[in-house]
Order: C-alpha cells, then structure tokens, then sequence
C-alpha cells in the first residue's frame, strides 16, 4: 500500500531529500513500529537501543554542519525526519526532534565559536542532550517572564527556581535555562539564558508522572538550588534571553506541524483501508457510503495542503525569509486540522478506534499536544493577528 503522504512528497521534494524521508520511513518501519505496542503496554519511554539507533543513522545531528561533525543537513531534513517517524509515534520523533530543535539550534543560533565547538560535536553523536527550559509551573504562555531568576555575584550566576515540560529530561546532559536577570527591564529584555549541566551541584530532575500524551517521550520537572555557573554560560547576550528562546522556536514550530501532518497521514490510511475491510449492510464495505467518504476525503485534502504548505515554510525558513506569524500559522492550521479530523477518522470506524493496537487513539492523543506545544494555538492567535493589525 503506497501511503497517501508519500504520493505527495514524491511530488514536492527533489530526489535526494525523498531518498532521506524513505530512508528514515523505513527504518522506523522495521525498528520503531513493531515495538510500539509493546512499549506503550508497558509504560516505557523510548528504550536506549532505540535512541542509539536513531543516533548511528545520524538523527541526532541532521542540520548540524559537517565541521562540527554533524550531517552538514538543513531544517527540511529535521521536519521529514518528522513525518517519517511521526507516522508511526509523535513520541518517538520528538525525541531526536526536540534534542535538535530546541536543544542544539539555541547553540546553532545563537551560540559563540567555543559553545559551538564544545558542544555540537557531541551533540551531533547523540552523546549529550540539551533540554530547553522554557515553561515553568507558573509560567507557560507568559514565558517572557520567569520565575527562575539568575543573579550575579561576583564572576558566577546563582540560579533558583524551577523549569517543567522539559522534554528529554531523562537523557539530558544539559538544560538551557531561561532566568530573570533584569526585572526593571522593558519586556522581552528581562532574561538570559544560560547552559546548565544536568550534574550541576544543586540541579535535581524528576519525571513528571501522570501524562497520557507522548508516552515514550520524557518530560521532566528540573529544579535549580543555589546552582553556580560561570559568566560563559550565558547563550546569546546578558538580558537577550528571550530572543534565543523565540529564534529557536520559529523552527521547532515546522516540526510540531511535522508531527501534526504525520498523525493526519497515518489517520487517513488506516481509515481509507479500514472502510474498504469493513463490511456493514448487505456484506458491504462501509466505504461506500458518502458520509463515510467524506470524512476520509476531508483528511486527504487536509493532508496535501498541510504538506504542500509546511514544504513552502520550510523552503522559507532555508532562506532566512520565514515570517514569525508564518511558522505559527502552518501549526495552528495543521495541529487544529489534524487533531479534528483524527476524531472523525476514529467515528467512521467504529468500536474498534478505541483499541490501542489500531493505532488511532495514540495519535489522537498525541494530536493534543500538537496544539499546546511550542506555544499554545491561542495565544499563537496573537502573533498572527500582528500584521493583520499593521504592527
Ligand atoms: C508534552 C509537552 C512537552 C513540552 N515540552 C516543553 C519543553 O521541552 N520545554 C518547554 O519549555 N516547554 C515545554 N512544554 C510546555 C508548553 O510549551 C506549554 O504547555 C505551552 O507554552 C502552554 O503553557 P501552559 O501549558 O502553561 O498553558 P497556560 O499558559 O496556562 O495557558 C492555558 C491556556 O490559556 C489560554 N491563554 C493563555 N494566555 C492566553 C493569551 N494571552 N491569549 C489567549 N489565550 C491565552 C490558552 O488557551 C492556553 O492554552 C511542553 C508541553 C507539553 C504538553
């Protein structure tokens, strides 16, 4: 069965970048599929075995450039690493996703020669981690101003505070804490942010327990007690924090829409197939019947836009010219879209959709992140509206 979404990326992408996405597509046929079940029955995340096959396929360091060890490969090779792997588990791909997304482009971005040279090569081996410490249990979507605050004294900063939602968590090596520095500075000017090994003296990690989303994926809570680091250990400029953090997530938004589309692809072939398996009045399948029709038609179209519109963006973003509001929208869009449409995909199968071993119920779940994730889609809304408004 050639799936849906392959059709149009054949379309869309020149045929070294297909070869990549069929290369990882089929690794996560044969390694990552098979387990699936198995891992989400036995509530594990994703088993080193795993993370260290997806390193030796060179996952880990997709656009890192080659000087400094990685596959010298653009964003596009990030978000059809995403498809590929996302197709089959959210919480699979977020895992190499996030550590380059969120945990190596600050580096990339916005880091000096000495991080840069310090730190890509083993990132780009999948040997350290980096989390990105955003969100806080008291600041999620007004994250410009954190609770964790860094004050300098002497030569070094003392962190305090604590960070949470830190994805990859478990492997990380370091987080990049985004802290208060300046709390009389004008908005966006009050943070800085600086890398923090994971074995700091005073840094201490817990699992949060409880989520029922991205289930082989780690999320963690990261607390910071009197942790001392050095000048150097700011990324990007004292008091610029927050433009490290929102440079970063301009990217890790085409991915999220990544993932978004990959559940969407999944949903549609697995209804489309199922509604021609499936035999209801006078032994026939329930294909044939429109109302059927359409909800499977409704997610094609979704589909070839999202991945015609997400291609674009990424076309945009490789040359430096993808708007704020442009990688917001394609998420908004195809995080909403595809989360709505999985839900009628599950209606138009029936009972069945319930079951975890039919696959939906996963991607319906890992849907909602989707639209919270990098952002929530409301508040997301008031970065569209920006240029809607003439700001
Ligand atoms: C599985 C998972 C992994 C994550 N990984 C990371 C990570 O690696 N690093 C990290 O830093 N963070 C991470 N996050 C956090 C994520 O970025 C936040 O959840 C998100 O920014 C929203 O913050 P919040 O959940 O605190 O919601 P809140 O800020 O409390 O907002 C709740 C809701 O209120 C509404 N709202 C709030 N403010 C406004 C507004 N101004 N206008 C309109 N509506 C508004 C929205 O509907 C919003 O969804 C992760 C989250 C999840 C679920």
């Amino acid at each position: 069965m050639v799936r849906r979404i392959d059709t149009y990326l054949e379309q869309l992408l020149p045929d070294e970048k297909l070869a990549f996405y069929e290369s990882v597509r089929d690794f996560a046929d044969a390694e990552i599929a098979p387990h699936l079940l198995q891992w989400e029955r036995d509530h594990r995340l994703v088993p080193d075995e795993c993370i260290q096959a997806m390193g030796q396929l060179g996952l880990f360091g997709l656009p890192i450039p080659e000087e400094f060890g990685g596959q010298g490969g653009d964003h596009t090779d990030l978000v059809l690493m995403g498809l590929a792997i996302g197709y089959h588990s959210q919480s699979v791909a977020i895992t190499p996703g996030a550590a380059i997304s969120l945990g190596a482009k600050p580096i990339l971005l916005c880091g000096s020669e000495e991080q840069k040279k310090e730190h890509l090569p083993a990132l780009a081996r999948g040997e350290r981690m980096f989390v990105f410490g955003l969100s806080e249990p008291g600041r999620g979507s007004d994250a410009a101003n954190p609770e964790v605050t860094a004050v300098k004294q002497g030569d070094k900063w003392v962190i305090n505070g604590e960070k949470c939602w830190s994805t990859n968590a478990a492997w990380a090596s370091h987080v990049v804490v985004h802290a208060l520095t300046d709390k009389d500075a004008p908005n966006g000017k009050r943070s800085t942010c600086f890398i923090v090994p994971m074995d700091e003296k005073g840094v201490f990690y817990q699992e949060m327990q409880g989520k029922k989303v991205w289930e082989q994926s780690s999320t963690g809570s990261i607390m910071f007690e009197n942790v001392e680091v050095p000048h150097d250990a700011i990324l990007g400029n004292e008091n610029e924090g927050f433009k490290v953090m929102v440079t970063t997530l301009n990217g890790g938004r085409l991915f999220i829409a990544a993932l978004a589309l990959a559940s969407l692809a999944f949903g549609l072939d697995k209804c489309r197939i199922y509604a021609e398996e499936r035999e209801q009045f006078d032994n026939k399948p329930i294909g044939r019947f429109q109302r059927v029709q359409d909800v499977i038609v409704d997610m094609d179209i979704a589909l070839e836009r999202g991945i015609t519109w997400l291609m674009h963006c990424c076309n945009l973003y490789e040359q430096n010219k993808l708007a704020r509001e442009q990688a917001a929208k394609v998420k908004v869009d195809c995080s909403r879209t595809a989360s709505e449409l999985i839900a009628l995909g599950m209606e138009i199968c029936g009972g069945v959709a319930c079951f975890d071993e039919f696959g939906l119920i996963r991607h319906h779940n890992d849907l909602f992140v989707t639209r919270v994730g990098e952002g929530s889609n409301f508040v997301l809304k008031d970065l569209i509206v920006r240029p809607l408004r003439g700001r």
